[in-house]
């Protein structure tokens, strides 16, 4: 581009980077940290804004396997990038919108027994399809409230043509590591996990690796630390820097 270009970088009166090999950097950091258990990303909402493309294939080439989006939408956006990934979508399903899970290969995260009820009806009509299920052990956000898990456990046909094959939930307050409600919600996971069928496990976001092995499980699913934001409220962050924003100055005063 050429300096008389209206759009050339020289005539911005600020610039936003996105350092690319910052996030992949902070995904090996934080897949070192949850190893031996595996390491996701989450890319929801754009990847935070950053832009789903770009930072999805850094993921990617930095050893990412599985993702996570909240809409189907963005899952669709994001099996055309990356034919091989596992990609779960955290609202699940919708009525209606199992087929076009299927076609996509997309795994849903059942938060309720209506979306259960969904794929289980989906599943028997042709080949069980994976889900996760997602259990809320006090994040009050989304997942199956204690009562529906009482339920499923009692009337497990409910998950019948279902390859279950993950059982996640979500911390609350991770990023104050003496928080209660971290181990409050540890120990009400493993509860939980007992009364349903085995299946692998995921708890930590970003915030919840730091809390340490005891909260990795088989999975962790890292968000915003991958961006750069500090996992720990009050102590040093780990991660490097992802973003930048570079201004003229004007004048000072
Ligand atoms: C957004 C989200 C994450 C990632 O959380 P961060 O705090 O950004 O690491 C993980 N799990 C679920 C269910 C989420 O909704």
């Amino acid at each position: 581009m050429s300096p008389s270009d209206p759009a050339s970088p020289s005539h911005a009166a600020s610039i936003l980077t996105i350092d690319l090999a910052a996030v992949a950097a902070n995904y090996r950091l934080l897949a070192d940290r949850a190893a031996p258990a595996r390491c996701a990303g989450v890319v929801k909402a754009d990847a935070y804004g950053l832009g789903l493309a770009p930072v999805a294939n850094a993921l990617a080439a930095a050893g990412c396997e599985t993702f996570f989006v909240a809409l189907l939408e963005e899952g669709i956006a994001l099996r055309e990038l990356l034919p091989e990934a596992t990609i779960m979508i955290l609202n699940g399903l919708m009525a209606g919108e199992a087929p076009v899970f299927e076609a996509h290969r997309l795994v849903p995260v059942l938060n309720d027994l209506g979306q259960i009820e969904e794929w289980g009806a989906h599943c028997k009509s042709g080949t069980a399809q994976p889900a996760t299920l997602q259990l809320d052990t006090g994040m009050s956000r989304l997942g199956m409230p204690p009562e529906e898990v009482e339920r499923l456990a009692a009337e497990p046909d409910r998950l019948a043509g279902i390859a279950l094959e993950g059982v996640m939930s979500h911390l609350a307050c991770a990023d104050e590591p003496n928080h209660p409600m971290n181990r409050r919600q540890l120990e009400d996971f493993m509860a939980a996990r007992t009364r349903l069928p085995a299946a692998t496990a995921s708890l930590a976001a970003s915030s919840g690796i730091f809390l340490g092995p005891e909260w990795h499980f088989d999975l962790v699913r890292p968000g915003v630390a991958l961006y750069g934001v500090a996992p720990t409220r009050g102590e040093s962050n780990p991660m490097t820097q992802v973003i930048r924003l570079k201004g003229k100055i004007l004048q000072v005063r």
